[in-house]
Formats: C-alpha cells, structure tokens, sequence
C-alpha cells in the first residue's frame, strides 16, 4: 500500500525469501511461478515459516507475521506481476535462455519506471538484456543464501543501466535491511565469487600438495580467519592488525609478496583430487545428512545474524 508494489517471478528458495524480506519493510508483494501450484505452495511455506520465525522471535520488520502475510498474493498471470510494479526481482533457474526468454515476455508489457532485477549468480546484466528494448531498466541483484540471515546484496549494473535504477535499486534494499554493495561496473563472479574463488584455489593447492587434509583446511577459515570475517573484512582485519593499514603494508608486504610469489595458477576442479576431497567430506557428513547439515548452518547463521544486530 504505502510503499508501492513488488513483484517476485520464480517462486523456489529464493523467490519466498525475497518475499518474505519486502514484506517485512511493507511492500505489496506479489509472487508468480510459471507452474501455478508452485505459487500455492510457496505461499503456503512462507506463511509457516513467518509465524515459525515470528515465534522463535526472529521476525523481522517491525510487523507482526500476520500483517506481513497479508501483504503477500500469489497471482496467475505474468501481467499482474509486472503492472504497476515498483521493482520485479526475477528468481528463476540459472538457465540463461530461460531468462532471457523470460525478459522477452516482461519487455512487451513493462513499463518504463519498473526497476527488472536478477537474482542471477553468474550471468552479467548485459548478457541478460542485450536484446531488450528495456535494457537500460535492467540490474542484477544477487542475494546470499539464505538471504533473510546474510544480508549482502551485490548490486551489478551494466554499461547502459541507468542511473535513477542503480539508486533505486540500492535504495529499496537498504530499506528491506539487507547490506547492499553496488558495483561500478560487472565482473565475471561478481566480487562474492571472486573472493570465494580465490580461497577454494588454495585450499585445493594446499590439499593437493599434502599440507593439509579436508578438515583442516576448513577449520582454518572456520576456527580462524572466519571468526574475524564475520565481522571485520580482510582489508580492516590488516588495519586493526598494525598500527593501520600504512604500518601493516610496512611491516608485511615484503614477506606477503614473497609468499604470493609461490602462489599456483587457478587450477581446474577436475581428476581424482575432486573424489578424494568429496569422500573425505562425506566421512563427516554423508550426502544423506546434507538437509540435517544444512538445517544447522542456518541456525548457525540464525544466531549469528542476532550477535551481530548489538555489535
Ligand atoms: P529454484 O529452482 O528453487 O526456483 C526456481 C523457480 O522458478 C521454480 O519454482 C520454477 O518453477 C520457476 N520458474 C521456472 N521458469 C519460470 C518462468 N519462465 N517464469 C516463472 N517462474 C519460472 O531456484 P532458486 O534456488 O530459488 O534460484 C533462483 C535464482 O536465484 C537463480 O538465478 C539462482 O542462480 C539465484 N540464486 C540462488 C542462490 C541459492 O543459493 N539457491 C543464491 C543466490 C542466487
């Protein structure tokens, strides 16, 4: 009502998680799904899983689950998810011809001062909407799973998204409280995946080399760097670790340099390592345990999330 319409295209894991979090900053959501039942059912989830949240005291927003699900309709047709829609945030598979036939369909009934935006982890803007005639409206805002306890938002526009989009865009995600980082330009991985990628090399080069097993490579970044990651980055994490960042480059960029100077070239994730890493993996967590696994993750994260609200 007050706040204008959104309207969320794909309603799996993501597409509820993004209604849930503009529903929460009181946004009229509206959810679609190319199959019909998916919309029912995913309603359905999100009205469970609120009033579950809303119990366990980790609603958010400052209204109740019962005000937050009135705010979310499931609709039928493409139209009603497009018309008089502030901001779309497409959450289909990751299959690039799917969504830009998708963006196809929404180019001949949008209008021109509805924001389309991605969910997309790995397709740049600009492959999405080269051939739209709304390609200047088009953006990517790619979430972390699970978005409603990790905020990030990476925001990527390309060379021909406007401008009053990119604001936008940035605007209505710090409204809904996620942490929202724009990129001045795409990258391929975005800069999450860059980061991400550059640690899981290494981690491969380390296992491969011997130096260290499965485990202990994890527990590295978990009983180590990723205690102050969740927290500090790694640029503040050096400022806090000498007299400033300046006096940090003083006294390290020498051997920092040196020990680089060894680093391998990106390896391919392929050969017998990847068994070897997945059995090892599978001694602590068989594939049967994954949806127990992930379920601690998340109330992992869960609390977390609330540590860091009185940091
Ligand atoms: P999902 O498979 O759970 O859900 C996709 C939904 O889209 C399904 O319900 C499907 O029926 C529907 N759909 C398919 N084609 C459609 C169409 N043409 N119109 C409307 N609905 C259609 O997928 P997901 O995990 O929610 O991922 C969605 C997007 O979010 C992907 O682009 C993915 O890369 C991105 N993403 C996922 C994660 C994650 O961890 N799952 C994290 C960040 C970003």
């Amino acid at each position: 009502a007050e706040k204008g319409k959104i309207g969320i295209i794909g309603s799996g894991l993501i597409g509820q998680s993004w209604a849930m979090l503009f529903a929460s900053a009181r946004y009229n959501v509206t959810i679609y799904d190319i199959n019909l039942e998916l919309v029912n059912t995913a309603c359905e989830k999100i009205k469970t899983e609120l009033k579950t949240m809303e119990k366990n005291g980790i609603l958010r927003g400052n209204y109740t689950a019962e005000q937050q699900i009135e705010l979310i309709k499931g609709v039928t047709k493409l139209e009603e998810v497009v018309e008089g829609t502030i901001l779309i945030q497409e959450c289909i598979p990751e299959v690039l011809s799917l969504k830009q036939q998708l963006y196809d369909q929404i180019d001949k009934i949008v209008g021109s001062q509805t924001i389309i935006s991605s969910s997309t982890s790995t397709f740049l803007p600009s492959a999405l909407s080269e051939k739209m005639e709304h390609r200047n409206q088009l953006i990517v805002s790619h979430p972390v799973n699970p978005p409603y306890f990790v905020p990030l938002v990476e925001i990527v526009p390309s060379e021909w998204t406007e401008d009053w989009v990119i604001k936008k865009t940035r605007e209505i995600m710090e409204d809904i409280k996620q942490s929202p980082v724009t990129l001045s330009k795409e990258v391929p991985g975005f800069a999450l995946n860059r980061i991400q990628y550059a640690i899981l090399n290494e981690c491969w080069h380390l296992v491969n080399d011997g130096v260290l097993n499965v485990k202990d490579v994890d527990t590295v970044m978990s009983e180590g760097l990723g205690m102050r990651y969740a927290f500090l980055g790694p640029l503040e994490t050096a400022h806090l670790n000498a007299e400033g960042f300046v006096n940090y480059t003083e006294r390290y960029s020498n051997s920092m340099y040196g020990v680089c100077q060894q680093f391998k070239p990106s390896p391919k994730f392929e050969g017998p390592l990847v068994k070897e890493i997945g059995d090892q993996l599978s001694t602590n967590t068989p594939l049967e345990d994954l949806p127990k696994r992930r379920l601690w993750r998340d109330q992992s994260l869960i609390k977390l999330s609330q540590l860091k609200k009185y940091n």
